[in-house]
């Protein structure tokens, strides 16, 4: 971004409170911003770490407060004003405005887009059963940990990092299978990760799901992307 055409005056917005939208946020201001910097974040709280979601917070080895790496009053010395639990809907370009979900509008003179990444839906009937969870933030996380105790069953679909991290906090909780990835990565036969003692490997497990959904009907079914 080019701050020397950005006075005093200006206003930057940075749409998406993660990682990114927190470092374009405090960085502006450490080059010598000295305009607003209004940060927009749909998630509640201040932008945190989400690798140890998958990993030391969802085991419950650390609370969530050791997730915001920069507290508050970093922003505060930063004076970038935080609106969070908002979450913006329109760009207009034209005007050079942002419409957020409760109607408000705000005026930037430079936008910063920082809205990361979802998780993927899976795209299958019945995906929307509230025992189908999603890993991606904190209150993921939190719907998740009450599930995961001995005596129930955990289908994870995606065989990629999270889901394997998943699947290594799952067995050390509970070691309990089966478990399903869909991912080749995985391997068919089970030997390339046998540190987690997966017990079953289906890389399909979509054309396993009414069937799973019908025998686990009390239990929980997790989808990670
Ligand atoms: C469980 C998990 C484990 C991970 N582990 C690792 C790891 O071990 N190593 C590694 O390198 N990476 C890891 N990652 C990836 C890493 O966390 C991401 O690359 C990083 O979060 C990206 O940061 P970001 O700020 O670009 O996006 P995000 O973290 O996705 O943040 C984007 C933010 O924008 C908000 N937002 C989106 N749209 C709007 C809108 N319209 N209005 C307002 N706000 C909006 C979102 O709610 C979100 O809070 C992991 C990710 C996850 C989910």
């Amino acid at each position: 971004m080019d701050n020397a055409q950005l006075g005093a005056g200006s206003t930057v917005a940075i749409i998406g409170g993660g990682q990114a939208g927190g470092e374009a946020a405090t960085l502006l201001r450490q080059n010598r911003f000295e305009g607003r910097i209004v940060l927009i974040g749909e998630e509640p709280c201040l932008p945190y770490m989400r690798p140890p979601l998958s990993k030391a917070f969802l085991a419950r080895e650390i609370a969530k407060d050791a997730l915001i790496y920069k507290a508050a009053a970093a922003y505060e010395n930063a004076r970038v004003e935080m609106r969070l639990n908002a979450r913006v809907d329109e760009i207009d370009r034209q005007d050079k405005r942002l419409i957020l979900n409760d109607g408000a509008t705000f005026g930037y003179d430079r936008l910063v887009i920082a809205t990361g990444g979802r998780a993927r839906q899976l795209p299958v009937p019945g995906a929307s059963s509230s025992n189908i969870l999603y890993l991606r933030t904190i209150a993921d996380v939190e719907l998740l940990q009450p599930l995961m105790q001995a005596g129930r069953r955990l289908v994870i679909v995606g065989g990629g990092y999270v889901g394997l991290e998943v699947a290594a906090i799952a067995v050390k909780l509970y070691d309990r299978g089966p478990i399903f990835f869909r991912q080749e990565r995985v391997g068919r036969d089970g030997q390339l990760f046998p540190v987690y003692k997966l017990r079953t490997m289906v890389p399909n497990a979509e054309d396993m799901l009414p069937e799973l959904r019908e025998e686990s009907r009390n239990e929980m079914l997790a989808f990670f992307d």
